[in-house]
């Protein structure tokens, strides 16, 4: 990672700025010393906003949304971002099939089958292009639903949607800008793992159900192991401070492989069993509690924010275990296996 993520970049136009500088200053007579290079920090994520990932993630949103005996999706519930009482009648019929087939493939835990993550990719790859590729492995009834409900959605949700994903990439790039580099450095740290080497494409879409986002991907990053974070621009828990914290959170599922096997290996060995899920815990425990390194003692973390209810009812003892066990490693007070060691036998 560190060879790649420091990569230096020397600009030609600053070259020839130098250059032109020691021509200026008639200093013919000294040794030509290269001029400074310009670091540039590589880009840590590649922002995309693509019609057809869009229009995926919106109709799994809507055929979600909370019905009697259903509680709907934890990210942005009871908020429909594409409203059928705005379509003219001509329209709904395409829509409502389309919500009808989303209805029936969907549920809030099925999102992240191989099969509905390869569907995403080829969403992805999509991008903004009149019609679904050919190529893309989709059953055929699910592609002729899309491809009706495309021209529905183009006319009547898009132009919004594409407005709230470029108003969340715009905010935080600047975010990015500022601290990325530190996260990076700080996660590949902690993780021991390295970053990706290149850029990590992050699709940007109003909803990302059930969360509010996810992520695809692993070592060694390629082909079908390519990272994907999907986003969602319209939960408030992924923008600003938290957006910062969460987009770390969501490039940290790319890291935490070796810790998660640090975990298994310990639980095996102390004969204890784990909370199920435990490794989740301490990657929300873990960005949350970087970032508020980085942002100052007043930044709550996203996972002890009361409204995400993510250390509620049992999970609050996970919580302790990790304040006492695994924050010393954050702080430098404790190796990483000593760490792990603590944190299971606190179970
Ligand atoms: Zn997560």
């Amino acid at each position: 990672m560190g060879a790649r993520l420091t990569r230096i970049i020397v600009l030609a136009a600053c070259f020839a700025g130098v250059l032109a500088l020691d021509c200026a200053a008639g200093k013919k007579s000294l040794p030509a010393r290269p001029p400074p290079p310009a670091i540039i920090t590589p880009e840590i994520f590649r922002f995309r906003i693509g019609f057809w990932a869009n229009l995926h993630q919106v109709l799994i949103h809507e055929s979600l949304l909370p019905k009697p005996g259903f509680e709907g999706p934890k990210s942005l519930a009871h908020h429909s971002v594409a409203p059928m009482a705005n379509l003219a009648a001509p329209d709904t019929a395409p829509w409502r099939e389309a919500l009808a087939y989303y209805g029936r493939r969907f549920t809030t835990r099925n999102t992240f089958t191989d099969e509905f993550m390869d569907a995403v990719r080829g969403f992805t790859a999509c991008g903004n292009d009149p019609a679904l590729h050919t190529s893309l492995g989709l059953a055929a009834d699910w592609k002729t639903l899309l491809g009706n409900a495309a021209p529905v959605y183009r006319t009547n949700f898009w132009p919004a949607h594409e407005r709230a994903d470029r108003a969340y990439v715009e905010a935080i790039r600047s975010w990015v800008a500022k601290h990325g580099a530190w996260f990076v450095k700080r996660l590949v740290a902690l993780y021991e793992t390295p970053w990706p080497s290149a850029p990590v494409d992050v699709e940007v879409a109003p909803v990302v159900p059930p969360f509010g986002a996810s992520t695809i991907g692993e070592p060694p990053f390629q082909g079908s192991h390519a990272p994907l974070i999907i986003v969602s621009s319209e939960d408030s828990g992924y923008t600003g401070e938290s957006g910062l914290e969460m987009i770390f959170h969501e490039g940290s599922h790319l890291l935490v492989d070796r810790v998660q096997g640090l975990f298994d290996a310990s639980a095996k060995r102390q004969g204890r069993s784990m909370p199920r899920g435990l490794w989740h815990f301490v990657l929300f425990y873990t960005a949350g509690h970087v970032a508020r390194e980085r942002l100052g003692p007043s930044y709550v973390p996203y996972a002890e924010r009361p409204e995400h209810h993510i250390f509620d009812g049992a999970a609050a003892g996970t919580l302790r275990v990790l304040v006492r066990a695994w924050q010393p490693y954050l702080d430098g007070r404790a190796t990483l296996d000593s760490a792990v060691d603590a944190v299971v036998a606190g179970f």
